[in-house]
C-alpha cells in the first residue's frame, strides 16, 4: 500500500534492529532521505528497497521513532486501534478495580507509540506528547479516547507544554480537549489521593510507584518511617495507614508538602509531620532516628551527558541514608533515570554501602508496574529501578 509518505533509506545492515522491532532509528543509520520536517510521517526502507517501518521524523540523534512495522496510513483508525489495545490490556490485567482507579493508560514505546503518555485518573485522562509527531495527532488521539472509553470518560486534558522540547515557534498551551475537572480524588489500593493534573508536576501523580508503595506497607507497622522526596505523600499514606509508629515526610517544595498533608488528612492520618526542606540537609541531622527510610529522588540524570555526575549524586544520597539509619533498618531506594540501567544502579548502591561501612542484605529488586510495560526488544523502556535493603 503506498501512503505517499516521504521515504528514508537505511545503510546496509542498519535494518537489523528494526527487524527485531526496536523503534528508534539513529541519524547515522540513514543513507538517503526525502525532504522532511520535524513531526512528518515517514516510511523507512532497507538498502534493498524493502519496506521496514513507518514512524515520525524528529530530526535529532534519534532521527525517527517508529509507530508501525506494517505499511499502513497513520489515521484515525490507527489511533483507535492503538488506544483500544492499550486500554484492553489494562482492563484484562484488572488494573481498574474497586480499590484502584488510577493507572497509566499508554506508556510510549511499551505500548507501541514512542512519545505518547496517557494517564487515567478515575475517568479523567491526561495526555503528554513528548514529540512534535505525536503532538500533531492530538485531535485523533482525543477522538480515539472518546471512542474507546465511552461513558467511562469524564475529561481529556492535554499537558504537553512542558514535555515538548521544541515548539517550532508555536505557542503550546495546556488545556482541556473535552470536559473539565481538576483537583480530583483517585483510589490506589484503597487509599485516596488528590490529583491536581492542571497544577501538579508531570501528569499530577506518580502512578509508577503503586506496587512498591504496597510493599512498603508490609514492612511499616510499628516502625519509625521517613519518606524523602515525598511529593504528594504516596509512600507516606501507605506507611502511616499500615501502622507506622512515627511518620515523617520531606520534600523541598512547599506545594508538595501541602499536598502531602492534604492527602494524609484525606486518609484520616493525624499523627504525622512533614518538612519542606532539602533531603540531604535533613538526613545529615538525623542519626539513628528512623528504622525505615524511603529515597525516591527525581531523575538525577536526564541525558547521557549528566550520567556520571548523577551516579555520584545517588552514591552520596544512599551513603548518607545507610550511615544514619538505625541498625536492622530497612531502606527503600529508587532511581527513575532512564540512562542509569539497573546494574549500574545496583553497583552504585553497593558503593554507597561500602562508603557507609555498614553490612547490607538485598531484600528485593523493584521495578515499574504492568501499566508501564517493557518490551525485551526495547530495554530502554525500563526506567524505574529500586532496591530494598536490610541494614545491619
Ligand atoms: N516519591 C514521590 C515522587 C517523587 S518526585 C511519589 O511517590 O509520589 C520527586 C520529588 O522530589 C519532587 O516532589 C521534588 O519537589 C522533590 N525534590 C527534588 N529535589 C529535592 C531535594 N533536594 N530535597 C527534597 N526534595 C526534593
Amino acid at each position: 500500500m503506498d501512503n505517499n509518505y516521504p521515504r528514508i533509506t537505511l545503510h546496509k545492515g542498519k535494518e537489523i534492529s528494526l527487524q527485531r522491532h526496536h523503534p528508534w532509528i539513529f541519524s547515522g543509520a540513514i543513507a538517503t532521505k526525502d525532504h522532511l520536517q520535524d513531526g512528518d510521517w515517514v516510511e523507512v526502507y532497507s538498502h534493498k528497497k524493502e519496506y521496514l517501518a513507518t514512524g515520525y521524523y524528529a530530526g535529532g540523534s534519534i532521527a525517527v521513532r517508529v509507530v508501525s512495522f506494517k505499511q499502513r496510513p497513520i489515521d484515525a483508525t490507527f489511533w483507535e486501534e492503538q488506544i483500544k489495545k492499550a486500554y484492553n490490556y489494562r482492563i484484562k490485567l484488572n488494573l481498574l478495580n474497586e480499590n484502584t482507579n488510577a493507572f497509566r493508560l499508554f506508556f510510549g514505546e511499551g505500548d507501541g507509540v514512542p512519545g505518547l503518555i496517557i494517564d487515567y485518573y478515575d475517568g479523567h485522562v491526561v495526555i503528554q506528547a513528548h514529540s512534535w509527531g505525536v503532538f500533531r495527532e492530538m485531535d485523533n488521539i482525543a477522538q480515539a479516547l472518546k471512542q474507546v472509553l465511552g461513558t467511562n470518560l469524564k475529561s481529556i486534558y492535554n499537558k504537553s507544554a512542558e514535555s515538548l522540547s521544541k515548539h517550532h515557534g508555536q505557542e503550546v498551551q495546556n488545556g482541556f480537549l473535552y470536559g473539565d475537572g481538576s483537583e480530583i480524588i483517585v483510589k490506589e489500593h484503597g487509599h485516596q489521593f488528590y490529583v491536581d493534573f492542571v497544577k501538579g508536576q508531570k501528569t499530577g501523580f506518580f502512578i509508577d510507584q503503586r506496587e512498591n508503595r504496597n510493599l512498603l506497607a508490609q514492612y511499616a507497622k510499628g516502625k519509625q518511617v521517613l519518606n524523602t522526596f515525598c511529593y504528594t505523600g504516596g509512600f507516606s499514606v501507605y506507611a502511616a495507614s499500615a501502622g507506622a509508629a512515627l511518620m515523617h515526610s520531606v520534600d523541598s517544595s512547599q506545594a508538595a508538602i501541602d499536598l502531602c498533608n492534604k492527602n494524609m488528612a484525606l486518609n484520616g492520618i493525624q499523627n504525622q509531620e512533614s518538612f519542606a526542606v532539602d533531603t540531604f540537609e535533613f538526613l545529615k541531622e538525623k542519626k539513628n532516628a528512623y528504622d525505615l527510610i524511603v529515597l525516591d529522588p527525581p531523575a538525577f540524570a536526564k541525558s547521557r551527558d549528566s550520567k556520571h555526575k548523577a551516579i555520584i549524586g545517588y552514591k552520596n544520597l544512599n551513603s548518607l541514608a545507610i550511615k544514619n539509619i538505625k541498625s536492622d533498618g530497612i531502606l527503600f531506594t529508587f532511581s527513575c533515570s532512564g540512562v542509569i540501567d539497573k546494574y549500574l544502579f545496583y553497583n552504585t548502591i553497593t558503593a554507597a554501602a561500602i562508603e557507609a561501612k555498614r553490612n547490607i542484605r538485598i531484600l528485593h529488586y523493584l521495578s515499574q508496574p504492568a501499566d508501564h510495560p517493557v518490551s525485551p526488544f526495547f530495554p530502554e523502556g525500563e526506567y524505574l529501578k529500586g532496591m530494598v535493603l536490610w541494614v545491619e
